[in-house]
């Protein structure tokens, strides 16, 4: 081989080598989010991925809905779920997350502890002990951490009734998610008066977009609580022709005055947001 082959040679090994790593820095580097509010019917299931990492609030009302929802958006070669939280034991939240602990290993079950009489809930926690899932507190000041950004846990502030609440909502996980410029809050289904105790707490509640509460109904999103949080998207999680009337036409009437994007899973299907990296604003697309 000649001297210039060989330096050819030699510099096209060069190349081939600075480029294995550059790729791997270029994968790890990828703090590409995606947050979906998933269609599950009447209740509420939202999907946070980065990576190879997921967190599930709520699973809605089927866990097989909830089960194929999942299986769009989480690869089929990963089957676990970093966290998963239940903000609060009503069975439109947690019925699909039962099905979910048993179909992924789901590493930890972040929830309020506030029990139900329900069946369901029953059910629920026994899935919890049977699969040795850790389970921690869900109230204010927890935080998780993602790959630039953060999910802050507003409420509840650890003084509801544990065995004995007066209503279940009032004790809704309710986290505020930041990422680079972009912010979501996501509610549960806390009603007016959840909202009054977290403005008074004085924490910062500003969200670009907004998972409306208790699928639209008429005992929540006040107009304080808007006026806090002055969000400039909205998206209900709602059934078609359910029962209790959600969303409530007066709900739907104070977000349009506000001039706000409204999303709805009943008529768009899946409401999936790609925030590409922190520095840039997340986009929404939907199903339909
Ligand atoms: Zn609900």
């Amino acid at each position: 081989m000649s001297a210039r082959k060989i330096t050819y040679t030699i510099l096209l090994l060069l190349a081939v080598l600075a480029l294995v790593p550059a790729g791997i820095i270029h994968s790890a580097g990828n703090k590409e989010l995606k947050i979906v509010f998933l269609n599950v019917g009447q209740g509420d299931a939202i999907l946070i991925e980065q990576g190879e990492k997921q967190i599930l609030i709520d699973g809605g009302p089927d866990g097989q809905v909830e089960l194929e929802e999942l299986g769009k958006y989480i690869p089929f070669w990963d089957r676990n779920i970093e966290a998963v939280i239940a903000t609060h034991p009503d069975a439109d939240h947690i019925t699909g997350l039962i099905d979910v602990m048993k179909n992924y290993t789901v590493d930890k079950v972040i929830y309020t502890g506030v029990s139900s009489s329900s069946q369901t809930y029953a059910s629920f926690e026994n899935t919890i002990k049977n699969k040795n899932i850790a389970e921690l507190e869900g109230k204010v000041g927890m935080k998780i951490k993602l790959d630039g950004g953060e999910m802050d846990i507003l409420y509840p502030d650890g003084t509801e009734d544990k065995n004995n609440p007066k209503d279940t909502n009032l004790t809704s996980v309710v986290a505020r998610l930041t990422f680079g410029r972009n912010s979501f809050l996501f509610t549960g289904d806390l009603p007016t008066d959840g909202e009054a105790a977290l403005l008074a707490s004085g924490q910062n509640i500003s969200a670009q977009i907004l998972k409306v509460a208790h699928h639209g109904s008429k005992y929540a999103t006040s107009e304080a609580f808007l006026a806090a949080v002055k969000p400039e998207e909205a998206v209900v999680s709602v059934g078609a022709k359910n029962r209790y009337g959600h969303p409530a036409p007066e709900v739907m009437e104070r977000l349009a005055a506000d001039k706000m994007k409204i999303y709805r899973t009943d008529q768009q299907g899946d409401i999936v947001y790609d925030c590409p990296s922190p520095g840039q604003a997340c986009q929404a697309e939907t199903e339909m």
